[in-house]
């Protein structure tokens, strides 16, 4: 009921949920408390937590923050969200996002922009702004996010959160709305990474529903917590401190650094030269695996028809131009054309040989260090509006977060200061299924 007392209050302005069940969470809330009464709980019993809304969800609306889903009520429960209702968490409600995940400020969601709580003139960074806010502003206790090029770790960034993105493969992607479906990746955001750890604990995992899912064994995320730091090698990418980096992000960064040295860890310069190239990279893969995805959404099976259609070319026609936003469009043409013949070998092989290299370099790195720490964004959170048609100055503040997906690999964005009043994060970034080693450096940093 706090919980809900506190979204009734400040869910106005912040817009941090699309959908909030309070019926549904009265429920599950009565089914814990029953079960703590009869000593049957577990560490998320009851814990009242928040989806971003492009996990279905039976029963209540799925959006992904698109017109084209607004009528949608999926039948059937994403995998992460089926296992965190099985380990008694209370489900709050559906958080706000980027129209289909595309995007790093949740303005272009169909239901309006997220607004950042410690300015709310400011982006909370995205897609998965609403559960960076929702966390950071107490409406939610935890909650869930998806990562396709840093969807996790940039808000909770911008908003003084941890947010954990998995290896690639460590977490179903079963009932997820698909975006690149070699990139995706959903994860926990939280408060700290003591609580990252418990829900990781719930979710990951092998899924014979997700084809690509790891069949290997999960850690108990929580064990290795407080394990001392003494011996860490730590890689400072110089690509991660040049220009375009924030003045008190970087003082920031090294700051954290010096604590990380304190608690026995030894740094170490390394580079990983194709940082520049995993925007261009990216910017082509993500766009070609979406404008295919994208295709389902045709007005014929669900979601959102044009009204009055004159002939079946026509009703394709007006849904899609109806349905979509203006970036997620960008997206679907750009992948179409990356994909076309004649094209393909210029842009979208070209593209794949490139996120080869950049997985490379960090195989490379990890021959010599540990984990790889750098900032999460180049800067700290910007006006809302600000960067709305430009397209291209917003996917430039990816430049720290993108090539963790072309390779594969988890990353941790922890708080680590403030520039001017507004949070800015640290990105410890670690080798395949190494997420227990990076929950570990984060919950010895805080
Ligand atoms: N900002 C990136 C994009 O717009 C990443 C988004 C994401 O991780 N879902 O594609």
């Amino acid at each position: 009921r706090s919980y809900l007392d506190a979204i009734k209050a400040k869910n106005g302005d912040l817009n941090a949920y699309i959908t909030v069940t309070e019926e549904q969470a009265l429920a599950q809330a009565k089914a814990a408390d029953e079960q703590r009464a009869a000593g049957n709980a577990g560490p998320l019993t009851g814990i009242p937590i928040a989806h971003k809304d492009i996990f279905c969800t039976r029963g209540v609306r799925t959006s992904c923050g698109s017109k084209m889903l607004d009528n949608f009520v999926a039948p059937y429960e994403s995998t992460v969200t089926e296992r965190l209702a099985e380990a008694g968490t209370v489900m709050l409600g559906k958080t706000n996002l980027d129209e289909f995940a595309m995007g790093s400020s949740t303005e272009s969601s169909f239901y309006g922009p997220t607004r950042n709580p410690w300015n709310t003139e400011t982006i909370p960074g995205g897609s998965s702004g609403g559960s960076a806010v929702a966390v950071s502003a107490g409406l939610a206790a935890a909650a869930t996010g998806t990562d396709t090029g840093g969807s996790i770790r940039q808000p909770a960034a911008l908003c003084g959160i941890t947010g954990l993105k998995p290896t690639y493969g460590r977490v179903s992607r079963w009932g997820m709305i698909a975006f690149g479906s070699s990139l995706d990746c959903g994860g926990p955001m939280t408060r700290t990474a003591e609580d990252a750890a418990l829900m990781l604990n719930a979710f990951a995992g092998f899924d014979p529903k997700d084809s690509t899912s790891m069949e290997r064994d999960v850690d108990d995320y929580s064990a290795r917590l407080n394990q001392p730091l003494k011996g860490l090698r730590i890689g400072l990418p110089k690509e991660y401190f040049g220009d375009g980096l924030d003045d008190g992000i970087r003082a920031a960064v090294n700051d954290a650094v010096k604590t990380l040295e304190s608690l026995g860890a030894v740094v170490k310069d390394i580079s990983l030269p194709r940082t520049e190239l995993s925007i261009p990279a990216y910017y082509i893969i993500a766009p070609a695996e979406a404008s295919t995805n994208l295709s389902r959404y045709d007005g014929v099976r669900y979601g959102y028809r044009c009204e009055n259609p004159t002939d079946l070319q026509d009703m394709y026609m007006r849904t899609r131009a109806e349905g979509f936003g203006a970036e997620v469009k960008r997206r679907i043409m750009v992948g179409t054309y990356a994909l076309s013949a004649g094209y393909y070998d210029a842009y979208y092989n070209k593209a794949q040989q490139l996120r080869r290299l950049i997985r490379d370099d960090f195989q490379t790195a990890f021959d010599e260090v540990d984990v790889i720490l750098g900032p999460t964004t180049p800067s700290p959170a910007w006006k809302i509006g600000e960067k709305a048609n430009d397209p291209v100055s917003m996917y430039l503040e990816d430049i720290y977060t993108l090539s963790t997906n072309l390779a594969g690999l988890p990353g941790l964005s922890l708080p680590c200061g403030q520039v001017g009043g507004l949070p800015v994060g640290m990105q410890v970034i670690g080798n395949y299924f190494d997420e227990s080693l990076l929950l570990n450096i984060g919950h010895q940093f805080q």
